[in-house]
């Protein structure tokens, strides 16, 4: 009864000409550029992300970063930035494609941008991670994982997904410490003995490739893994040991969820 009073004849009016307006201005949906019919389905939800990127700003303080990557004429963005201080800034909705992958690849991923949380560490490059700002950025992928359920092996480094434009994050970057909570793949000596086949038709391209790394630029694509696995980025060949972090790596690519 009091429901029904609520809904007077001059407030029915009222709805009407809101929805009309809201209608107006209703925005069109995104689709193929050819003749077709748009039907709605109530079946979706957002799309989300499957990769993290871990960056580091090569500024000097949070101020510059947050200056570069809030700047229009730089166009370029990432979803978060965590300042030396364990300070975590978000900069884009995570439902939204910040910028800051750019030419990419990872696997079979060419658009890292689209599929990837971008994450920002205020780093000059040159000197180690401060214990507050990887403790900030531990709980936020433990929050980002359990939300968005990204699989082990996809939290990976700028210079892993784009080896020859990048080099971030540095070899200070504590990977291993990373993968000890559930973000990346690592693997720590005596490495597991490689089958002889493994052995025998060993080409690093191809290995490297079937990782994740773009081998296109083979030399970059070795430096990228180095800098990321070994903390090392000067050696331009695979050593024996290297061949078998890689085949380690490679197994556990296909065992860890
Ligand atoms: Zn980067």
């Amino acid at each position: 009864m009091i429901a029904r009073r609520l809904f007077t004849r001059p407030f029915r009016a009222l709805i009407s000409v809101l929805s009309l307006l809201l209608a107006g201005c209703a925005v069109l949906p995104q689709g193929a550029g050819v003749a077709l019919e748009w039907r709605p389905s109530p079946n979706f939800d957002e799309r989300k992300a499957n990769f993290v990127i871990i960056h580091h700003t090569s500024d000097d303080n949070i101020a510059q970063a947050l200056g570069t990557l809030t700047n229009p004429l730089r166009a370029v963005s990432a979803h978060y930035l965590i300042g030396r201080d364990g300070k975590i800034y978000q900069l884009v909705d995570e439902r939204a494609r910040a910028w800051h992958a750019g030419q990419s690849k990872w696997g079979n991923n060419s658009d890292l941008n689209s599929s990837s949380i971008g994450i920002e560490l205020d780093n000059s490059g040159q000197e180690p991670f401060p214990e507050p700002q990887i403790s900030a950025l531990l709980g936020l992928l433990a929050d980002i994982k359990q939300r968005l359920g990204i699989p082990r092996a996809n939290f990976l480094g700028h210079a892993d997904v784009a080896p020859k434009r990048k080099t971030d994050p540095s070899r200070y970057f504590p990977w291993q410490r990373l993968a000890d909570h559930g973000f990346g793949l690592w693997c720590e000596p005596p490495y597991p003995v490689p089958a002889p086949a493994f052995e025998q038709k060993f080409e690093p391209g191809s290995e490297l490739q079937a990782f994740g790394y773009d081998s296109s630029d083979l030399p970059a694509a070795i430096r990228a893994y180095q800098r990321h696995f070994a903390r090392d980025e000067s050696a331009a060949l695979l050593s024996e040991d290297d061949r078998a972090l890689l085949h380690c790596l490679l197994m556990k690519s296909v065992a860890l969820p």
